[in-house]
């Protein structure tokens, strides 16, 4: 498997550090409102990349943080007269159902800065130490980059560049830096800010030294990957890599991974610039797994633009997908319980072509976009593959292929939705039973009566040649 390495700019061989495990590391989002599709990125595409290693058997130790600490969920919370942990906790929770609606799976951790406050003072403290921060006369202190010879190895930047144009790196309250490009790892108190005591001053920390100390607290001194979207590069990921090799003296990441913006009209969409879409308002038009979809049709590291027209056009490849999963499924209930034919075994092998397919546009850094197109190409062999006479193992074969693919790219296929729980599905069901039950005995009254009863519940018959099939409105 090869993965391209923002380090080393190359496709690279996936080797982990311990046999059969993978330890990821994503940066979250910070949370001071709803999270918009751009910030879904990410997030879908690692849990991709996530299930993609345990399709594979590895064990993945997958840890995402939640930044809630910072100057936008303060603003956010004096707007509201309000403590900025209940903002933080609020649009945490609202995160937590977004990623369920795209069917992200929760991390195995899902830390939150503010709970790793003493970790992070006990960081900056072994950095004083060994000389890679000082702290300035109000209390600020800063990472010494100078004194870390990789700086600059994730960005490939040229840093006399960056210090020679640093004075616009230079905002107020900074000229006590000793180099333009050195960076906070704690600063004073503000009025009406959230604070901790510390050996310096009553303050907080800067953003980038959390994920230092969450990664390393979780997931141990080295990483296999580390992920996020490519606006993270610089400064946020090298100033990860000075502070955490300058403690450990050890490679912190093997593998970065780094994500293409979702734009609009060509535009990075963000907060900031007020061109975005919350998964929110997506949901309130198109099911989470269209949103998915979506945003898997594109190469991770290819800028990907929204509109509604690649919108649509995602909704009706998810319905080609679900009408074969279900076809699949129906023709399976009334097939003959026979064996495979000589010729249904030949096309289960040849099927098998397209799994390979998708592995190997996985195994060739992720690309989902190309194993989407195995996936349609599959659909297209079942829906030519199969009729009426197949026999279920056949069915039970193919559908298993699909199934499993579909799975691997967090696409849930299942007709109902998500709001029918497995008592409800039983007991719409069993109300389906009754009315062919009454049919059956000339009890048309009955029969329509049930009938209307589902049509109540929002539930939709259809009696077709293979039984009678239900939907929801
Ligand atoms: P933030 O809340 O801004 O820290 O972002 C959380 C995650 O979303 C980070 O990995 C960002 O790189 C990523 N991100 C933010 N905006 C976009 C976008 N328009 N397209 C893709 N990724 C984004
Ligand atoms: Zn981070």
């Amino acid at each position: 498997m090869k993965i391209l390495n923002t380090l080393s700019k190359q496709k690279e061989e996936f080797i982990p550090l311990e046999p059969g495990k993978v330890s990821m590391y994503v940066c979250g989002p910070t949370v001071y409102n709803f999270i918009h599709i751009g910030n879904a990125r990410p997030m879908v595409f690692f849990d991709t990349v996530r299930r993609y290693f345990l399709y594979r058997g590895y064990d993945v130790n997958y840890v995402s943080n939640f930044t809630d600490v910072d100057d936008k969920i303060i603003k956010r919370a004096n707007e509201e007269g309000t403590d900025s942990a209940v903002i933080s906790e609020r649009y945490i929770e609202e995160c937590k159902k977004d990623m369920v609606s795209l069917n992200v799976m929760e991390a195995t951790t899902h830390p939150k800065a503010t709970e790793e406050i003493g970790g992070m003072i006990e960081m900056i403290g072994t950095l004083i130490d060994k000389g890679f921060a000082y702290r300035a006369e109000d209390g600020t202190v800063y990472y010494r980059t100078r004194k870390f010879p990789y700086y600059g190895k994730l960005s490939h930047k040229n840093l006399d560049d960056l210090r020679s144009g640093g004075r616009s790196l230079l905002v107020t309250g900074e000229e006590q830096k000793e180099d333009p490009l050195d960076f906070v790892l704690w600063k004073p108190k503000k009025e009406g800010e959230p604070s901790w005591e510390s050996p310096w001053c009553e303050g907080r920390p800067g953003w980038h030294i959390e994920c230092s100390v969450m990664s390393r607290k979780y997931l141990g001194e080295q990483i296999d990957i580390h992920g996020g979207g490519e606006d993270l590069i610089f400064p946020h990921h090298e100033n990860e890599i000075a502070q955490s090799e300058a403690v450990s003296g050890k490679e912190f990441a093997r593998y970065w991974m780094h994500n293409a913006f979702l734009n609009i009209e060509n535009h990075k969409m963000s907060k900031s610039a007020g061109n975005f879409f919350t998964v929110r308002d997506i949901l309130a038009k198109y099911e989470g797994r269209v949103l998915r979809l979506f945003l898997l049709s594109a190469h991770y590291r290819s800028p990907l633009n929204f509109s509604d027209e690649l919108m649509n056009a995602a909704k009706s490849s998810l319905e080609r997908i679900i009408n074969c999963a279900e076809n699949l499924a129906y023709r399976k209930g009334i097939a003959r319980a026979a064996e495979m034919t000589e010729e249904e075994r030949t096309a289960v092998e040849e099927a098998a072509k397209y799994r390979a397919s998708f592995e190997k546009a996985m195994d060739d850094d992720l690309n989902t976009a190309d194993a989407l197109a195995a996936v349609y190409d599959l659909v297209r062999y079942i829906n030519t593959h199969t009729s009426e006479d197949s026999s279920a193992a056949f069915l039970q074969a193919l559908e298993e292929e699909l199934l499993s693919l579909t799975g691997i790219l967090g696409l849930d296929l299942s007709s109902k939705k998500e709001e029918d729980s497995a008592e409800d599905t039983a007991k719409i069901e069993a109300m389906i039973a009754e009315r062919q039950a009454a049919r059956k005995a000339k009890d048309f009254a009955r029969a329509d009566a049930v009938r209307d009863e589902l049509a109540a519940m929002g539930i939709i018959l259809e009696d077709t040649r293979e039984g009678v099939k239900w939907k929801r409105a």
